[in-house]
């Protein structure tokens, strides 16, 4: 009975140190693994004004959202640094923009545009992640974005020969490997998801094409098209400043439901490798009560002496043991126990998963 009550005690010791250990070790890398950058990208600016509605430039509406996005985010969410590749009517080319974000080592990088197209009618908000366009129609949005960088001096060196009206210079997007094309989608999906159920706005969905903005960024990105200015009536409402605090709250929401999944999947994932750590480091005696060529079947023979059993191969023989403890003397008490019904069991030693002679293990815990 002693024996037992001492055993229940250290089981609960034990545990309260590897909780400890987990703890320590979450609250020591919290700060490492949380979503802690944001880059608001304002597309074009200066004397890029980007798309041009009847009544508004894109450059403006952009702007507005993105000053708007960010001061949720500053008021919101107080541990989320908000970074911007303009706060003011200047032109940033658009090698810049990435490099501000890869410079902030930024979690997410967040370029927002309005589209225009030689449609009228065609009107609707749609999300895009960097890669190779599906559709002859996702081409001409890039094209479009892209299309800003002849404004810049040089921009054939600068963008290593790149031509964004020819659509044979998309053919690199095709080979680029993107590692962060999924946390991408996942962003998008929520940027329109948000566009649609809590604003209305019309889901033209989430989208692939070749933007040299995106293409340097290292960090999950997405460019999003808030509406046409090329439709009358959504141009309206994107000018408008009850429409852009719609778009700007949306974006924000998804900025927050992102940051949640991102953190909480951080953890899950410092906790499974702590958890790792404690397996392959940790020392345990067990004690060796059958040994057998063959497989022994649950139920027969050991099994039927004790209630855990546990079975490990070494070498070409298949092993059982019973009782556990990381404590040698605990262990060397039960021995004693254990002898009652195998006369000739012994302690064995393990580190982790791997067998160790009981020297090193000893040596190894005195250390
Ligand atoms: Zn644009």
């Amino acid at each position: 009975m002693t024996i037992y009550l001492f055993k229940t005690r250290l089981r609960f010791f034990v545990w309260i140190s590897v909780l400890f250990l987990f703890n320590t070790f979450i609250g020591e890398s919290q700060e490492s693994i949380q979503f802690k950058t944001v880059v608001i990208d304002a597309g074009h600016g200066g004397k890029d004004p980007g798309a041009i509605g009847k009544i508004s430039k894109e450059k403006d509406i952009v702007l507005n959202v993105a000053l708007k996005l960010g001061a949720y985010i500053n008021e919101y969410m107080p541990d989320v640094k908000v970074v911007y590749t303009r706060q003011k009517d200047v032109f940033v080319p658009l090698n810049k923009r990435a490099e501000i974000a890869n410079k902030s080592k930024a979690d997410l990088f967040i370029s927002i545009h309005a589209n225009a197209i030689s449609t009228p009618k065609i009107y609707g908000a749609e999300t895009f992640v960097l890669g190779l366009h599906r559709t002859k129609e996702n081409l001409e949005v890039a094209k479009l974005e892209n299309s800003v960088i002849v404004l810049e001096e040089d921009y054939t060196t600068t963008y290593e020969g790149f031509d964004p009206n020819s659509a044979e210079s998309y053919i690199i997007f095709e080979l680029m490997q993107n590692i962060h094309i999924d946390q991408s989608i996942q962003m998008a999906s929520l940027v329109q998801g948000q566009f649609k159920e809590r604003v209305g706005r019309r889901d033209r969905g989430v989208k692939q094409a070749g933007f040299l903005v995106l293409r340097k960024a290292s960090m999950p990105s997405v460019l999003v098209e808030l509406g046409f200015l090329t439709n009358g009536t959504e141009e309206k409402f994107i000018a408008s400043e009850k429409g852009q605090t719609y778009m700007a709250s949306a974006i924000f929401r998804a900025v927050r439901d992102y940051k949640e999944e991102f953190d909480a999947k951080s953890k899950l994932e410092d906790i499974t490798r702590q958890a790792q750590v404690v397996k392959e480091e940790k020392i345990n005696y067990r004690i060796q009560v059958a040994s057998s060529k063959k497989k022994i079947k649950e139920g027969t023979h050991i099994y039927k002496k004790f209630d855990e059993v546990w079975e490990f191969k070494d070498g070409e023989r298949y092993k059982y043991t019973t009782e556990c403890s990381s404590d040698y003397d605990v262990i060397l008490k039960s021995l004693s126990q254990v002898r009652n019904k195998v006369s000739d069991a012994f302690i064995i030693a393990f580190k982790g998963d791997a067998k160790i002679s009981l020297s090193e293990a000893r040596g190894l815990q005195k250390q």
